[in-house]
């Protein structure tokens, strides 16, 4: 048979079966360019074996995904838009605003109506994380006494 008739890339991933594998090997020790292309191809095996293995990037797993998954700067404003973030752009907009129209003639006037501007939007903030922290413990509780509740139950039976 001719080399090209052996199929090298089967036999180093162990794919023929032995009568064929058997035949390759007869002609392998006869062939010097078929030894050559084996111990290439098992380097090449060997060296593949030895790459982590990585999860396929989303991107390229689903390509048609794209289209629909949001612009770079959406998910940037997505991640950073927590209500702290929202408060810092409150307080910072209120210094702006402040120092825009504050009038640049007494300057003790203009830094105490921004620290007032800054005052009440941190107030403002605090009370609206006061109101969700007590919501929270409200629904804490709850549910705390509802299994109080359920425990006894079954205590008692
Ligand atoms: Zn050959």
């Amino acid at each position: 048979m001719s080399c090209e008739s052996y199929d090298w890339k089967a036999y180093a991933l162990g794919e023929l079966e032995s009568s064929a594998r058997a035949e390759a090997e007869v002609h392998a020790a006869a062939c010097p360019a078929c030894r050559e292309e084996l111990a290439a191809l098992r380097l090449t095996l060997d060296a593949l074996s030895t790459l982590r293995e990585e999860e396929i990037p989303r991107r390229i797993a689903f390509v048609s995904d794209q289209i629909f998954e949001p612009r770079w700067y959406q998910r940037a404003l997505r991640a950073l838009w927590t209500p702290n973030f929202a408060a810092a752009c409150v307080i910072a907009g209120a210094i702006l605003v402040h120092a825009f129209h504050a009038p640049a003639a007494d300057p003790a006037a203009a830094s105490a109506q921004i620290n007032a501007a800054v005052n009440k939007a941190v107030a403002a903030e605090e009370a609206r994380h006061e109101e969700e922290v007590d919501r929270l413990v409200g629904a804490f509780s709850a549910r705390e006494s509802a299994m109080y509740v359920k425990t006894a139950g079954l205590v008692r039976q």
